[in-house]
Parts: structure tokens; C-alpha cells; sequence
């Protein structure tokens, strides 16, 4: 039988993940205080990481089901995906979302996430610490002194969500290595246009002639589309994001409003920690503390989620070692997923564009094809630990 304890745990960061450990660190009865550099209501734009998968949604409701229920209400579930190569339709699936209580998925923006997950934490009773950056941290045995310019934390625990850059990370002396994609992707938001609506529709371009040929992805979510452009070598895209009033328009429905509310570009790094835990089994890192992914897969904020659930109960049982080894394996599975899919999409090898255009050829006569060209951005699901895809 498992020893549960309900110690004091210190959560570095309030983005998704941080927010995610400290509800269910409650869940599991632990003191928890959050400590985050930011001020509450500073903005945090952009739809960013705006896919959260059933099993998400699910290791959240487990933990407060009315949050559960906010995901899903405040998102969509698309009813279609689709995919076109050089400009004809190569694969279609249309579906009849299930309702509310089986959604597959929820589509909604990462900001509306962190609201929701704010009201739950406030619910569950986690002490959140605003405009508190964590400038020291030291762990020993028997537990980590964490520090910011005001206070001073003695505390078994802690965990690390403080994003790509985790000061706790480099505190415990821990390095995240990978590379970084040779190509930049342009993300641009539009916002829903009432008197036009969008169709509920995740649709994969690959050399989209609207595009001048580059791979196009457009994904809705509650409130607008996101649309994921990918750049050419010899594109600037700080310019083609200045130019997107010429070319936005022939992406989306005939005379629906071109209103961007976000856009911004970046070269994905496929990063994982040479470790999760610090050398004594006090700190433990979740999201992307620990791991960066290409985002194609939503890999990125349901691992972190994962990485959450399995941190609280490493922290209850305090089996950190077995954290440890499972979410580090998993990091390095869901790596190689996201890298595959990005390596499809970029095709950087000649083999790897004869294939796709073989199987669009192949599309009109073989679904197989056609399934192939549509699943294949997305890798493998498999994140390789029992019960979890990611
Ligand atoms: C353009 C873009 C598109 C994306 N698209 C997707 C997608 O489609 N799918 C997907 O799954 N993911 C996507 N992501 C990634 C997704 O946004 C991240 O996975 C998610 O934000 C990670 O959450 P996190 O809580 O680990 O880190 P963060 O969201 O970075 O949160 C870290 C928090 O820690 C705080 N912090 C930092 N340092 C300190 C400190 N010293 N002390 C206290 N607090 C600190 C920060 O202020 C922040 O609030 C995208 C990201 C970007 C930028």
C-alpha cells in the first residue's frame, strides 16, 4: 500500500502547468503556495497552446469537475478536418461531435485555460504569490530554501513550472539540450466574424497556391483561428506578418473580416532536460521547465499537464524517482513524435517530397493515402507510458 503525505509544496510559475500541479497538489491534499514573477493581470496574448486533449480534460475534472466542465463549455470541438495538397482536396473527415461529457478534445485560447485554472486553484485554496520572482533556490535532503527579493520559503518541495527559461532549472544545475528548427513558422489569431462565421474546420494546406506554395495550417478555436504559416528559408517573417492584409483575406471565407488580435513567429526547439528532479529528489520540473516541443501534436501543454499529475502524486507517494524516469522517457518519446511530424512537414529530404506527392496522386483512388497525408503532421500518438498519450 502507498504512503500518502501532504506536505507544503512550493510551485515555481502560474502559466498552464504551474497553475495545473497546484490544483492538483490540492487535490491530493497538499499545502501549496505558488510563487510567479508576473503581476496578475499582466497580459499574456495569443492563442498559443489552444488543443487540450481528453486526457487532459480528464486529469483536470478528476481534480475539479466543474473546471472540467468550464474547458469544454468555453471551447470547440470541430466537426471536420481536411486536407488539400497544392490546392485539391487529398483527405476529408466529417464527424458529429459527441456531446459535452465525451468530448474528444476542447479548442479554446491558452489565456481563457489560465483564467479557468485560476478560479480553480482560488476554489481549491492555493496561496498564488504575484509579482514574486524566484531568484535563489537550494535543495539539500531534506527539503529546497527558495528565495525571491521579498520572502524567504523553506519547504520539502518544489516544483518547477516556470517556462523555457526555468530559473529553477538552472538553479539545481540541470541543461536542457536539442535543436532548433531550421524554419521559422508565422502564427496569426483572427478573430470570428459574427455575420460570417468560420466553419468549425482543422484544415492541413501542404504547398497551398494561396500561399505561393508553403504549408499552410489553420485550426479554429473559441472565438477566432489560428493560422500556422510555414516560412520558406528565404522569407522574412517579420515581413510577411506586415503583409498579411494582402494574403490573410484568401485564406479565410469569402468577405469575413480580417481582424488579427495576435501574431507572432518563432523557430521550434526540440529540448528535453538531461534530468527532472534535482540530485536529492526535492525539486522537480513540469512543462516546459523540463521539455520544448515543435507544437504540431499539441505535445507541449498536455505533456506539461501529464508532467503535473505525475509530479503531485510523486510528491503524495514520494516515489520522485519514478517521476522522474517516467516523464523524462515520455519528454524523450513525445520529442521524437513532434520531431517526426515536423520532419514531415518540412520534408527536408528529396525521398521525403516524392512520398507526399505519390500520395496525394494516390489520394483520389486510395483513403489510405489520403489518411497518411492528413495524420502525418501530427506524429505518432503513442507518448510510451501506460495510459497516457502524451
Ligand atoms: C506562439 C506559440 C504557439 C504555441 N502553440 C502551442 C500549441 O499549439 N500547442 C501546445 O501544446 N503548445 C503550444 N505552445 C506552447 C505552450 O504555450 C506552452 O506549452 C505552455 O505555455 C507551457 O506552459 P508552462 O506553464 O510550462 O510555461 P509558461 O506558460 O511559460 O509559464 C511559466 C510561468 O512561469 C513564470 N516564471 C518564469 N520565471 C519565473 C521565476 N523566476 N519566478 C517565478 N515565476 C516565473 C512566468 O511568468 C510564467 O507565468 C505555443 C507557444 C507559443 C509561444
Amino acid at each position: 500500500m502507498n504512503t500518502t503525505v501532504t506536505p507544503h509544496v512550493l510551485v515555481v510559475g502560474a502559466g498552464p502547468v504551474g497553475l495545473a500541479t497546484a490544483l492538483l497538489l490540492r487535490a491530493r491534499g497538499a499545502a501549496v503556495t505558488v510563487l510567479e514573477a508576473a503581476a496578475e493581470d499582466a497580459p499574456r496574448p495569443g492563442s498559443r497552446a489552444i488543443f487540450l486533449h481528453r486526457q487532459s480534460l480528464a486529469t483536470l475534472a478528476a481534480a475539479d469537475p466543474a473546471l472540467g466542465a468550464a474547458l469544454v463549455g468555453n471551447g470547440l470541438v470541430w466537426g471536420a478536418r481536411c486536407t488539400t495538397f497544392e490546392g485539391r482536396e487529398v483527405h476529408r473527415r466529417t464527424y458529429t461531435p459527441p456531446p459535452a461529457d465525451r468530448a474528444p478534445f476542447s479548442s479554446l485560447p491558452q489565456p481563457v485555460m489560465e483564467e479557468l485554472l485560476r478560479a480553480a486553484c482560488r476554489r481549491a485554496g492555493a496561496d498564488i504569490h504575484w509579482e514574486s520572482p524566484v531568484t535563489r533556490l537550494a535543495s539539500s535532503p531534506d527539503g529546497v530554501v527558495v528565495r525571491t527579493p521579498e520572502s524567504e520559503h523553506r519547504v520539502p518541495y518544489a516544483v518547477g513550472c516556470d517556462g523555457a527559461r526555468s530559473a529553477v532549472r538552472r538553479a539545481v544545475g540541470v541543461r536542457l539540450r536539442g535543436p532548433r528548427s531550421p524554419h521559422a513558422f508565422l502564427v496569426v489569431d483572427v478573430a470570428d466574424d459574427p455575420a460570417r462565421p468560420m466553419p468549425h474546420e482543422r484544415a492541413f494546406h501542404y504547398r497551398d497556391p494561396r500561399m505561393a506554395g508553403r504549408n499552410v495550417l489553420t485550426v479554429p478555436f473559441r472565438g477566432g483561428l489560428r493560422v500556422d504559416v510555414q516560412c520558406r528559408p528565404d522569407d522574412d517573417p517579420e515581413a510577411l506578418s506586415e503583409a498579411a492584409a494582402g494574403w490573410l483575406p484568401g485564406l479565410l471565407p469569402d468577405g469575413h473580416a480580417c481582424a488579427v488580435t495576435w501574431s507572432s513567429h518563432y523557430r521550434f526547439q526540440q529540448a528535453v532536460a538531461d534530468d527532472l528532479t534535482d540530485m536529492y529528489g526535492r525539486v522537480l520540473l513540469a512543462g516546459e521547465a523540463g521539455h520544448l516541443f515543435a507544437p504540431f501534436g499539441a505535445r507541449g501543454l498536455n505533456s506539461g499537464i501529464a508532467d503535473a499529475a505525475a509530479a503531485a502524486g510523486a510528491i503524495a507517494t514520494g516515489d520522485v524517482p519514478g517521476f522522474a524516469a517516467a516523464r523524462h522517457r515520455a519528454a524523450l518519446l513525445n520529442r521524437r513524435a513532434a520531431g517526426r511530424a515536423l520532419s514531415h512537414l518540412t520534408a527536408p529530404a528529396p525521398w521525403q517530397r516524392a512520398a507526399q506527392r505519390l500520395a496525394a496522386a494516390a489520394a483520389p483512388r486510395s483513403r489510405r493515402a489520403g489518411r497518411w497525408l492528413d495524420s502525418a503532421p501530427y506524429g505518432p500518438r503513442d507518448a510510451g507510458v501506460p495510459g497516457s498519450r502524451y
